[in-house]
């Protein structure tokens, strides 16, 4: 019997809970569950968002509605149409095997008529934003007098984007018997307002400390100069090849500008904000989900309720004014289990504000340096091999290998493999070397000026490692760090550096573990895979954070001498995208007209190599 089939459920819920592929129930749906399939009652639920509240009070509605009677017996409000349309299509999932019940999602900039004439067919359940809902009570196209249920998802959402009045007044004509149950990943006033005015006595279910960031989340800023932010996030960008990310702009116009500079530079990125048509920001939506765009750079409005698992970064390019806002944008990662990262590009002035969001989230951040360009050389090379690696051949080609052996004679495996992987790398290095390291320093570190620890300067201070296991293998740095301690018997402070990506990571020791590492960590197998560690050319500095805990990644790797010219504008990455798309949103860069030689002050884009596509169509700009 698995743990869904303890808490009460219908054999018909459980039926599309297999179909799901559940196979444990989370902690806010194992504590709410059973208690609202057996009683009557008020619930006021804390969860951080992506720990599966859908689930938590769809299974019990579902299964506590009368789906011979067509009146309308559950409303749920909640805060953005997205999420709307989403908790509606969830609702029909858990209810496929329950016959008679339909469920109806009303929103704004749809037809209202057609919403009017699907809920008078007989919709037992409801989803609605709040405004929609105002309207179509005010012209009599509903009727929720008699519903028994009423749940507030996101409260905090809904009442942080201004619907308090809108609530207060759908929720005035409900019947005061039916049952409310609130879900809210924080609890502020407006939200205990609410509660104590339309709730009595509630259960109340907490999971996880109250307004406390996820646990799955980790946090990290990196200083910079006010001028070097853009440069900065593309350069985040750069040293995370898989990242799929949120870059939350405080402005619809920084939100804009940032997302056209990306596209031009040769990401992929779109802006999702106010200014745009709902089709255009469904069409946003669309391809970010199919991930088309790695970057979506949004503002706190338009990105509220983004609903997207795998998010591996959030990117607070500019801080936001409130700091509750920063959970919400945190929230976006670290989804359904899976770890993620908070990234906060800050300037000295607004360092304060780190401390104060550490008191918010109870969570500490970890200062780290903007990769140089030699570190993101190295991790787009290594993630390049990994990539070739892990292709899967489509036999398709071997029609053409007789031609492309003639092409090829004569080179060596040694010769072939350099090439190939130059193909890519060079736009890399030629880049690169031209740019000069952007990392400030905090003042903070600047006093505790022992951090510089004599091995930053000194190239020959640390033995830098590359080994084969990454996020892939379920590893964060901090839990890499720890297996690899334990793995290799040594102390606290003995591995440092931690850069874990997700097919492979870094990390740092001193020189006299170098032979322990080597023979010990080449033995030993991971899940029935044999782990490879390899000595880093790369040594990444030594430097410690300011915690005293070794900066899990990079740091400002020792300028090398003369290496690092004047920076320039512009940017690229590594080819992800080259496979032919469907959807308008992705740069052009994995198939634009080749630009090398020229006096571009971008490197050229790669057009000759693997994988060339169709050219798609531009990104949108509007
Ligand atoms: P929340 O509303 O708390 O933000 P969701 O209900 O949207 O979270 O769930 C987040 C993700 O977790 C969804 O993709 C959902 O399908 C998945 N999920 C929910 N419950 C479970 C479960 N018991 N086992 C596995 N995945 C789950
Ligand atoms: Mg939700």
């Amino acid at each position: 019997m698995n743990k869904f089939e303890q808490l009460g459920l219908s054999e018909s819920l459980l039926k599309a809970i297999l179909d799901l592929g559940f196979e444990n129930p989370s902690e806010v749906q194992e504590k709410a569950i059973p208690l609202l399939l057996e009683k009557d009652t008020d619930l006021v639920a804390l969860a951080q968002t992506g720990t599966g509240k859908t689930a938590a009070f769809g299974f019990p509605v579902i299964q506590k509605i009368d789906a011979d009677n067509r009146n309308t017996q559950a409303l749920i409000l909640s805060p953005t149409r997205e999420l709307c349309l989403q908790i509606t299509n969830e609702l029909k999932n858990y209810s496929k095997y329950e016959k008679g019940i339909n469920v109806v999602a009303v929103y704004g900039g749809a037809s209202i008529t057609e919403q009017a004439r699907d809920i008078k067919r007989g919709a037992q359940i409801i989803v609605a934003t709040p405004g929609r809902m105002q309207d179509m009570i005010n012209r009599g196209l509903v009727n929720i007098t008699q519903i028994n249920y009423c749940i507030l998802d996101e409260a905090d959402e809904m009442l942080n984007m201004g619907f308090y009045d809108d609530i207060v007044n759908i929720l005035s004509t409900t019947p005061d018997e039916k049952n409310t149950w609130l879900f809210s990943a924080t609890m502020p006033a407006e939200v205990a307002r609410i509660g104590k005015q339309f709730m009595t006595n509630p259960e109340e279910v907490t999971v996880g400390t109250k307004n406390s960031g996820s646990a799955t989340v980790s946090h990290e800023f990196y200083l910079v100069n006010a001028r070097d932010r853009y440069e900065a996030l593309k350069r985040l960008a750069d040293a995370n090849p898989d990242i799929f990310s949120v870059v939350f702009c405080r402005t619809k116009r920084d939100t804009q500008a940032i997302a056209e500079k990306l596209i031009e530079d040769g990401y992929s990125a779109a802006a999702l904000h106010g200014d745009l048509s709902q089709a255009q920001r469904d069409g946003v939506m669309k391809s970010f989900r199919g991930r088309q765009i790695q970057m979506l750079v949004a503002t706190d409005v338009a990105a509220r309720g983004i609903d997207v698992d795998n998010i591996t970064h959030v990117v607070n390019y500019q801080l936001p004014d409130e700091i509750e806002t920063y959970n919400h944008r945190s929230g976006r990662t670290g989804r359904a289990g899976r770890l993620g990262t908070s990234i906060v590009i800050v300037t000295k002035s607004e360092l304060r504000k780190i401390s104060s969001i550490e008191r918010i989230i109870k969570q500490k951040f970890e200062e780290k340096t903007i990769p140089s360009g030699i570190e993101i050389c190295e991790i787009q090379l290594l993630h390049l091999a990994t990539k070739i690696k892990d292709t899967e051949v489509d036999h398709e080609i071997d029609n053409y290998l007789p031609a492309i052996n003639d092409v090829l004679e004569g080179l060596t495996k040694e010769e072939l493999i350099k090439k190939m992987v130059s193909v890519e790398f060079n736009r890399f290095i030629n880049y690169y070397k031209k740019t000069r390291d952007i990392s400030a320093q905090s003042g903070d570190r600047r006093e505790r000026g022992d951090d510089r620890a004599p091995r930053e300067n000194n190239n020959s201070g640390a033995t830098r490692y590359f080994v084969n296991i990454g996020s892939r293998d379920n590893f964060d740095w901090m839990s890499l760090k720890d297996y690899l301690k334990e793995t290799l018997d040594l102390g606290r402070d003995d591995v440092f550096k931690v850069d874990v990506k997700e097919g492979f990571s870094f990390f740092n020791t001193d020189p006299e573990h170098t032979d322990k590492v080597m023979e010990v960590l080449n033995n030993v197998q991971l899940e029935g895979r044999r782990i490879n560690v390899e000595i880093s050319k790369n040594d990444g500095g030594g430097r410690r954070d300011h915690n005293g805990r070794s900066s899990g990644g990079r740091s400002s790797a020792p300028r090398r001498e003369g290496s690092f010219a004047p920076r320039r504008e512009g940017g690229f990455r590594s080819d992800r995208n080259s496979a032919p798309r469907e959807g308008g949103f992705r740069s052009e860069r994995s198939s634009a007209p080749r630009r090398e030689g020229g006096s571009s002050e971008r490197p050229a884009r790669r057009s000759e190599s693997f994988g060339d596509a169709p050219r798609p169509r531009r990104p949108r700009r509007d």
